[in-house]
């Protein structure tokens, strides 16, 4: 963002005194002092664990322009034994700072002539985020959400590192409480909503409307003249789409009728697949940096927004060969005998479901090992949903599984009940994991790394792509 103090103050409605800074651009926006460069803005951010407010100081010692708090961090005695330029700082009082920080973001999203596509879902947002940006990108240039940062404050900050003067913004939105998608999406207000899937996940903190009913909010706020792409698989999720907003297009993998229609066409190479894609009644081929036919949804999705927003298909085919997926996400690579799949970012049931099936789909009839973690943030739904994980798992069909985690037991219950007959091996340690690994014997074949981020998974691929 290119704004003064001056316009920040009025689009936050913030009290306070600017005098001569008001013509000051801050550099960007900040709300962690640690990592805070000279010329950037502080935002002190009341946290579950930290409160800004305690390091307004050190923002301020580090070189930042301007602080935005809810209440003085210091006083102006303070502020004159700090080392920083004379006569200190401007601060910027407000009621809240994540709404102010909202609010100010919601100001340079009306100010930029990016289009703005919105990305929701229960899995896959973030692929589908850096996918599609790779794919925009040939055609100009694309801000994104840094990393995973999708909520009140990592939405925001991302928004305000993009200058405005991008071709695209591709965004994604989580939600985990009921009102989070209605403060995200009005903050985003996208010209192009996309709503890849709905399944649990997240859902300890949503009500019971269901979440479709919350997934589906991010199209009330679509701007004028906007599109919003659903997935026509979720019955649900067409139900609260259309509910909200007339002009829905729908995509599918199970309805080759649909505007948007992929499915997979078989594997390119170990690491990309192939995809036959229908876009408005035009038939090509894709290949992706993808493997099996769960990630049609997210071809299609892609390929769909794309082609909305003007790319010819050669560009769309451009987009997605050049196009790499982000860490941890199902990414293939070949370590010695073995094809290991880190998919350790995160886990819920939908897509624990849908890569056991697809690693099971690859490894065609070699030996599969299952290296699993607890799925969490399932509230009410842990102890079935960690069950029927482990049926899952034994239809996988693999010769050896180890678990990280919690559920421990309603996972050996689902394996036993499926009748699976090995024995799941708990780990604790990446150590205890190779050494328990090297006792099965097992030489070769395909890997699955699988569970939420609380289980730090990728350490154990990190022991395990050392040992084989
Ligand atoms: P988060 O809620 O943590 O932000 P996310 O929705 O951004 O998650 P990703 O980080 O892209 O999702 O992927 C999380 C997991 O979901 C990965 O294991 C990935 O392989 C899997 N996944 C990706 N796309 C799909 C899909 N269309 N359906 C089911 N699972 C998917
Ligand atoms: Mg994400």
């Amino acid at each position: 963002m290119k704004l003064t103090l001056n316009t920040i103050q009025n689009a936050m409605g913030a009290v306070g005194f600017l005098g001569d800074a008001g013509d000051v651009i801050p550099t960007g926006v900040q709300t962690d002092s640690r990592v805070l460069k000279k010329g950037e803005l502080f935002f002190c951010i009341s946290g579950e664990r930290f409160d800004g407010h305690n390091f307004a100081r050190l923002a301020v010692e580090h070189g930042a322009c301007a602080v935005v708090a809810e209440r003085p961090p210091f006083s102006m005695d303070e502020m004159c034994s700090m080392e920083c330029e004379e006569g200190g700082v401007p601060l910027l009082m407000v009621r809240n700072s994540v709404d102010a920080l909202g609010r100010l973001a919601a100001y340079h999203r009306q100010q930029t002539s990016a289009t703005v596509v919105g990305v929701t879902g229960t899995a896959g947002k973030t692929t589908v985020k850096e996918v599609l940006a790779q794919v925009l990108s040939v055609r100009g240039e694309t801000a994104r959400n840094h990393l995973n940062l999708n909520n009140q404050i990592g939405l925001p900050v991302s928004m305000l590192a993009a200058t405005g003067e991008e071709r695209f913004w591709v965004m994604e939105a989580g939600i985990s409480e009921p009102h989070d998608m209605d403060e995200l999406a009005g903050v985003l207000r996208p010209d192009l909503a996309i709503v890849l899937n709905v399944g649990s996940g997240h859902t300890q903190g949503l009500g019971d409307k269901g979440v479709a009913y919350y997934k589906a909010r991010m199209l009330n706020y679509i701007a004028k003249g906007g599109v919003g792409l659903v997935s026509g698989d979720y019955p649900d999720l067409v139900r609260e789409a259309r509910r909200n907003f007339r002009e829905v297009r729908l995509f599918s993998v199970k309805d080759p009728e649909a505007t948007y229609f992929a499915e997979y066409a078989g594997p390119e190479s170990e690491t990309h697949g192939r995809y036959k894609v229908r876009l408005e009644g035009r038939d090509f081929e894709i290949v992706a940096p993808f493997r099996g036919a769960f990630a049609a949804e997210n071809v299609v999705a892609v390929a769909a927004a794309a082609y909305i927003l003007g790319l010819k298909s050669e560009e769309i085919i451009k987009g997605f060969a050049d196009a790499r997926l982000p860490e941890k996400r199902f990414c293939c690579q070949q370590r010695g005998n073995w094809l290991v799949i880190d998919d350790s970012y995160n886990a819920n049931p939908l897509s624990s479901a849908r890569m056991l099936e697809t690693a099971s789909e690859m490894a065609g009839g070699r030996p599969l090992m299952l290296v699993m973690g607890e799925m969490r943030e399932l509230g009410g739904e842990a102890v079935s949903a960690h069950v029927q994980l482990g049926k899952n798992m034994a239809e996988a069909a693999p010769e050896a599984v180890f678990w990280v985690g919690g559920h421990a037991e309603e996972v050996r219950r689902g394996l036993a009940e499926a009748g699976w007959s090995g024995e799941m091996q708990i780990v604790q340690t990446p150590e205890d994991f190779v050494n328990r690994f090297m006792d099965t014997g097992l030489r070769a074949g395909l890997v699955l790394f699988k569970g939420s981020r609380g289980n730090k998974l990728e350490r154990l691929v990190e022991a395990f792509c050392v040992e084989p």
